[in-house]
């Protein structure tokens, strides 16, 4: 493992004052610190942030803000996100280990990288790891990796569970940088691949990233994060679906569709949620929906069966918000 440098910030400013492109800050370090011992992040230096006053989950005029430190389990569990926004709450249980939640924070979470074998596989070529060395994973063994958005560079998917609810929940990102703050809608966020895999986030080297904001939700009632998975706790997503509907007088009034597992981004299905508005909530719809957010699809050696099974998700999630969120 590289030496490197510890500085203890207790203050935001601190904390930007004291990074540049080869700093990392650290908060949880659940995924940090895996990919610093095999030699994938090489910082100079770690800013820890776990003291800055940064993990408040708290109410704001138009919605709620939860700190970029709030733990993911402290966020699942907080009475608010679970009674306004049970998606987040659903999706956040759904990732990891109760242990692991313990641990997590959200901006750590937001910024986790890939799950792909060969991205943390120093004998393989990995264009996000080692840029312009070629993707292993393309002709390799791909049962995990994207079936949207991919590039010729990269097909791998960003692993999160909070994140594919965060997108359906049109979330803002929040930062601060030395050129002051900035306010980043979710879908701008994370990067598709194209010919710099390297680059994941709108983020600019050294910005911590300070809350996250939910605007408020009409979808509390009617919504269902559904994550299939190769194990029943402990594994990524292999495809999720995050549902949510606003459903008066037997008419679908609002919808959001998010899928996690196919794609480099947590992947919005605005095409579905176009068909879902103004039509009755029934199978038919919901497949017609599916099909849409497949289309364009496209399979590698290993996961052609991902498009079929996020078709699947996705009317089977949408049929459980329906029938009216579980709590
Ligand atoms: C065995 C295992 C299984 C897992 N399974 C799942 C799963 O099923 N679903 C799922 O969603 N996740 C899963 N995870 C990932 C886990 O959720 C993430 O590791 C965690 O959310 C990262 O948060 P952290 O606070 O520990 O981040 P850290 O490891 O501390 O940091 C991660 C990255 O974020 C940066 N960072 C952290 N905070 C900030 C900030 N405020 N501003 C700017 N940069 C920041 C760090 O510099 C680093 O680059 C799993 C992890 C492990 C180890
Ligand atoms: S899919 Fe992306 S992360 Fe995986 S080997 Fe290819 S370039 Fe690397």
């Amino acid at each position: 493992m590289k030496p490197f440098a510890y500085l203890r910030a207790t203050e935001t400013s601190t904390a930007i004052e004291a990074a540049n492109s080869q700093t990392k800050f650290i908060a949880g370090g659940t995924n940090l610190l895996d990919l610093m011992k095999e030699g994938v992040e090489q910082p100079d230096r770690l800013i820890d942030i776990t003291r800055i006053q940064l993990a408040q989950i708290q109410p704001t005029a138009n919605g709620v803000r939860i700190g970029a430190l709030a733990k993911n389990s402290d966020t699942a569990n907080h009475p608010t996100i679970r009674t306004r926004y049970p998606l987040l709450s659903q999706a956040l249980l759904a990732g990891a280990s109760p242990q692991l939640r313990n641990m997590a924070s959200v901006g750590g979470n937001l910024l986790q990288r890939t799950c792909c074998y060969y991205f943390t596989n120093n004998t393989m070529p990995c264009n996000k790891r080692q840029p312009g060395s070629g993707c292993a994973a393309i002709e390799g063994y791909n049962r995990i990796h994207a079936i949207l958005g991919t590039s010729n560079n990269c097909i791998a998917t960003h692993p999160s569970d909070m994140c594919v609810a965060l997108a359906a929940l049109d979330a803002v990102v929040r930062v601060s940088g030395a050129k002051g703050d900035r306010a980043i809608p979710f879908s701008e966020f994370h990067r598709l691949p194209g010919d710099t895999p390297q680059i994941e986030t709108a983020l600019q080297p050294g910005e911590l990233i300070t809350a996250v904001d939910l605007p408020n939700s009409p979808f509390a009632e009617k919504s269902h994060y559904l994550k299939v998975r190769d194990r029943a706790s402990y594994a990524f997503a292999v495809v999720s679906v995050a549902a949510a509907l606003d459903i008066s007088n037997g008419t679908i009034r609002n919808a959001r569709i998010a899928l996690g597992g196919v794609a480099h981004k947590p992947w919005r299905a605005v095409e579905a949620e176009k068909i879902l508005v103004g039509a009755k909530p029934n199978e038919q719809t919901f497949r017609a929906a599916a099909e849409a957010a497949l289309r364009g699809a496209k399979g590698y050696k290993d996961n052609t069966f991902k498009v079929e099974l996020a078709k699947r998700a996705i009317v089977r999630s949408l049929t459980i918000a329906t029938a009216g969120t579980a709590t």
